[in-house]
C-alpha cells in the first residue's frame, strides 16, 4: 500500500522502519535456524538465547486417556484453576478465573504461592472436592528449565510477573510446600507444561499431524516435536518414541543483538521501558502485551510532528500501555470509508479533533505493525517446519492476538508458504483451550505411568 500525496510522504517517512523487505524474513529465518540449533547444541547452549527446553513429554496423546484431572494455568491474563473429565474424544472441563493482585505479581514467590493455594482450595470446596485425590496438571507459562516431568526450575519472569525468590527454583517444589502449609488439601502435581505444549497436546488429540504448537498472546512461544538424537541436551532414557518435545523459548531470540537490523526507534522505547529491558526483544516485536504500545508511539510520533488530529492528542494517547492491543484488531476490522470502530477508538481515548485521514493513517499504521508481527512470527513458525523431517505438519495455535486480529491467519499462512521448503503442506488450526485440557492429558499419562 502507498499512499499518495506529499504529506502521506512524510508517514511513509516516519514508518517505513516497519517494512522489511522478503530478504530481511529470509534472513531472520536463517538466523532463527542457527539459534534453534545452537540451543540444542550441548556445547553451544550455556551461551544461547534461543534455549530450547526438552519437556520431558514425548509423546501426543492416543486418545484413551480418561478420568477427571484438576488443572491451573498460570501465565496468561487470567489465572485459572480447572477441572476436566476426559474419556477418549469427549473432554468436559468447568474452570474459574481468579484474579492476581498486582501485590502478589511483583511480591514474593510465597505469597504467590500461598494464595495459587487458596485459589485450589476455594475451587475444590465449590465443587465439592475437598475429600478427593485428584491428580494435578501444572500448565506454568514461564521459560523453565525442565529436570523431570514435574519439575521445572523457573530461569526468568516475564510477561510483567516479578515475585522475590522464585527464580532458580523448582516451581512444583514451591507449589507442594504452599499445599503442605495449608494442609487441608490433597493434591499432588504430576506434570508441569507450558501453554505451548498444552496448545499442542490439545490439538494432537483429534489431528495426529499436530507438531508445533504456538502461542500468540500476552507473550510469544513455540515447541516442536524433535528427534532425540538432536537434542544434544537429552538426559533421559532413549526408549521409543525416540522423540520429544522442546520448548523453544524463542521470545528471547535478538536478546543478543541478532534483531538490531530489524528493530525500530519504537521498538526500542518499548523495550526500554519494559520491566526486562533487553530481554524478550522478539517477543517484544510480535506480542499482545506490547504491540499496542508500539502503534501508539507510533501514532505519538506522527502526531508531534503534526501529520495526526492536527497535533492535538489527549492525555489518553501520550500515556504507556493505554492504545490495547485489541484496537489494533478494531481499528483493522473496519472495512469501509465510516470508519466506525476506529472513531469508538478514538472517541475511547479522548481524542477531540480528527477526520476521516487520520483515521486511514491511524489504520495503515496498525496494519504495518500488525503484518511486521505475523511475518516475524511465520518466520519461526517456517524455520521449525524446514527443520522437521515431515510433509504434513498441523500447528496448533492458541491466544488472543491470532484469535481476534482479523488477518493474523491468512498473513501468517502467506508468508510461511513463501518460506517453507517445497512441498512441505501446513495448516494453522486454532487450539481451544490447549492450557487446561493439554495439562489434564499430559497428567494423564504421567498417572497411568506411574
Ligand atoms: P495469554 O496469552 O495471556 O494466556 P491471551 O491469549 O488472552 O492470554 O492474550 C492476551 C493478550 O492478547 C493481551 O496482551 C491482549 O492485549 C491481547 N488481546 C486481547 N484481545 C485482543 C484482540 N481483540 N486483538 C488482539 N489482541 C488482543
Amino acid at each position: 500500500k502507498i499512499l499518495p500525496d506529499y504529506e502521506d510522504m512524510l508517514v511513509e517517512n516516519l514508518v517505513r522502519p516497519f517494512i522489511l523487505k522478503d530478504e530481511d524474513y529470509k534472513r531472520l529465518m536463517d538466523i532463527m535456524l542457527g539459534e534453534f540449533n545452537k540451543g540444542l547444541g550441548k556445547e553451544t547452549n550455556p551461551t544461547a538465547k534461543v534455549k530450547m527446553y526438552p519437556t520431558y513429554v514425548r509423546d501426543v496423546p492416543d486418545g484413551s486417556e480418561n478420568g477427571n484431572f484438576l488443572a491451573l494455568d498460570l501465565g496468561g491474563t487470567n489465572f485459572r484453576v480447572l477441572l476436566i473429565n476426559l474419556n477418549g474424544q469427549e473432554v468436559t472441563m468447568e474452570s474459574k478465573i481468579y484474579l492476581i493482585p498486582q501485590h502478589i505479581m511483583t511480591g514474593t514467590g510465597e505469597q504467590l504461592f500461598d494464595h495459587i493455594a487458596e485459589c485450589i482450595h476455594k475451587f475444590m470446596s465449590n465443587h465439592d472436592l475437598l475429600k478427593e485425590k485428584i491428580p494435578l496438571g501444572f500448565t506454568f507459562s514461564f521459560p523453565c528449565k525442565q529436570i523431570g516431568l514435574n519439575h521445572a526450575i523457573l530461569t526468568q519472569w516475564t510477561k510483567g510477573f516479578k515475585c522475590e525468590g522464585v527464580e532458580g527454583e523448582d516451581v512444583v517444589r514451591l507449589l507442594h510446600e504452599a499445599i503442605k502449609r495449608r494442609g487441608d488439601i490433597d493434591v499432588e502435581c504430576l506434570a508441569v507444561i507450558n501453554d505451548t505444549v498444552g496448545a499442542l497436546m490439545s490439538c494432537a488429540h483429534s489431528d495426529r499431524d499436530c507438531a508445533i504448537g504456538l502461542i500468540l498472546g500476552t507473550g510469544t512461544n513455540a515447541c516442536y516435536i524433535e528427534k532425540l538424537e538432536n537434542v544434544g541436551l537429552w538426559d533421559g532414557d532413549y526408549n521409543e518414541p525416540k522423540q520429544v518435545m522442546i520448548n523453544t523459548e524463542w521470545g528471547a531470540l535478538g536478546d543478543d543483538g541478532c534483531l538490531d537490523f530489524v528493530k525500530t526507534e519504537y521498538d526500542r522505547q518499548v523495550d526500554k521501558h519494559s520491566i526486562n529491558p533487553g530481554r524478550q526483544i522478539y517477543e517484544k516485536m510480535i506480542s499482545g502485551m506490547y504491540m499496542g504500545e508500539i502503534v501508539r508511539l507510533a501514532l505519538e510520533k506522527l502526531r508531534k510532528h503534526g501529520l495526526l488530529f492536527g497535533g492535538k492528542g489527549s492525555e489518553e494517547l501520550s500515556t504507556r500501555g493505554r492504545f490495547y492491543t485489541k484496537y489494533v484488531s478494531e481499528i483493522e476490522s473496519d472495512v469501509d470509508d465510516h470508519f466506525k470502530n476506529t472513531k469508538q477508538v478514538f472517541e475511547e481515548l479522548a481524542l477531540e479533533k480528527y477526520s476521516d485521514e487520520d483515521c486511514r493513517i491511524a489504520q495503515y499504521v496498525c496494519s504495518l505493525v500488525s503484518t511486521r508481527a505475523a511475518f516475524l512470527a511465520s518466520v519461526g513458525v517456517a524455520a521449525l517446519l524446514n527443520k522437521m523431517d515431515r510433509q504434513d505438519v498441523t500447528v496448533a495455535v492458541d491466544g488472543s492476538l491470532y484469535r481476534f486480529h482479523p488477518h493474523f491467519h491468512d498473513l501468517m499462512v502467506e508468508k510461511i508458504q513463501q518460506l517453507v521448503k517445497p512441498g512441505m503442506k501446513f495448516k494453522l488450526m486454532l487450539s481451544h483451550d490447549g492450557s487446561g485440557k493439554g495439562a489434564a492429558i499430559v497428567t494423564a499419562v504421567a498417572n497411568r505411568l506411574r
